[in-house]
């Protein structure tokens, strides 16, 4: 999306080129071999030809990219990214959150369909705050497993979103919902373009870029940071998506760590309180990514960052691949 006007003007000088130099090659044709070739015909299906090529060109590079974040639970993907898709939909691209199960085990003392009920009414205050679309699957929290359904779920979503980038949890986590989640979503990669698998729901012709969210697992290997977001200017905007689960924030999570007591009741103390417990601070392997991506003197003034790995079940990306991906990384 940035700086379209001047790849534009590139795809119009590289047409005019093809142009001017095929033009010049079929009146060498004809005159060599006299054929009995129209050149003014020619001349109009070479300028149908191109005017076509460069549109689709401009079209597919100026399409907004499509983003899906899926995680376990109702508040997984605001947790682990909520900055980057404020920024990506900041940018005019689409961003889709998906929670794998409906959220219905996740408080102490409310629970089945109507917990669910309340924390997908979370969920779409999230997208109204965040500019996401935010689906939850029905599925029982708690209880989910790595099953062909689930997979099919996913595969499906992944499908209808036409998703260029794919984010989820690594398998090593631990909650079992969390696990199971990136363990189908690692089978969906490859199967989101196999035609008789799910048949219902029309394949993507190239396999998306798969990620993993950050995590601080060591075992059996560390989470890698190859890619580093700079939040710091849509920080806000996080806390404003986290502030909407409030049965999770102000429930839920304080009852089962045991730290009820430190919950302000202030509504400013509250987002300090969101700041400091549940943003993950720029630990020295992110800082590395930041300063890949961003430069030293940049990433020394960076103070919020989301980071993701790259899955090698995916489309493996260059490094201007994820600057495309990516773009509020910059050039
Ligand atoms: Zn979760």
């Amino acid at each position: 999306m940035q700086c379209a006007f001047l790849k534009n003007v590139d795809y119009l000088m590289i047409a005019i080129f093809i142009l001017v130099k095929y033009f010049r090659i079929y009146r060498l044709i004809y005159w060599l071999k006299n054929l009995q070739l129209n050149i003014k015909t020619m001349k109009n299906w070479l300028f149908i030809f191109c005017f076509l090529g460069i549109n689709s060109m401009i079209f597919a590079q100026d399409r907004p990219l499509q983003i899906i974040m899926i995680g376990a639970h109702p508040d997984d993907c605001d947790i682990k990214s909520g900055g980057t898709a404020a920024l990506f939909v900041a940018m005019g691209h689409h961003v889709k959150f998906v929670s794998v199960t409906n959220g219905d085990a996740g408080h102490q003392s409310e629970g089945g369909g109507m917990l669910a009920k309340r924390r997908i009414a979370e969920t779409k205050e999230v997208a109204k705050r965040l500019g996401v679309s935010y689906d939850v699957l029905d599925n029982h929290d708690g209880e989910l497993l790595p099953t062909l359904e689930i997979r099919l779920q996913i595969i499906r979503k992944i499908r209808e979103w036409k998703a260029d980038v794919v984010i989820a949890p690594r398998s090593n986590d631990y909650h079992p919902d969390h696990r199971y989640t990136g363990v189908v979503v690692q089978d969906a990669a490859f199967m989101v373009g196999v035609p008789n698998i799910a048949p219902d729901t029309p394949p993507l012709r190239k396999n998306p870029v798969f990620l993993y969210f950050q995590d601080n697992f060591k075992k059996p290997n560390p989470f890698q940071a190859d890619i580093a977001v700079d939040i710091t200017s849509v920080i806000a905007k996080k806390l404003d998506g986290l502030d909407a689960h409030q049965s999770q924030f102000f429930e839920w999570l304080p009852w089962i760590g045991n730290y009820e007591s430190e919950i302000p009741k202030d509504k400013a103390k509250q987002r300090e309180y969101l700041l400091s417990k549940r943003v993950t601070k720029v630990n020295p392997e992110v800082k590395k990514a930041l300063e890949k991506w961003y430069g030293k003197e940049k990433a020394e003034q960076i103070n919020y960052a989301e980071a993701f790995e790259i899955c090698e079940y995916g489309s493996i990306p260059t490094e201007a691949d994820i600057r495309r991906l990516f773009p509020m990384l910059g050039r």
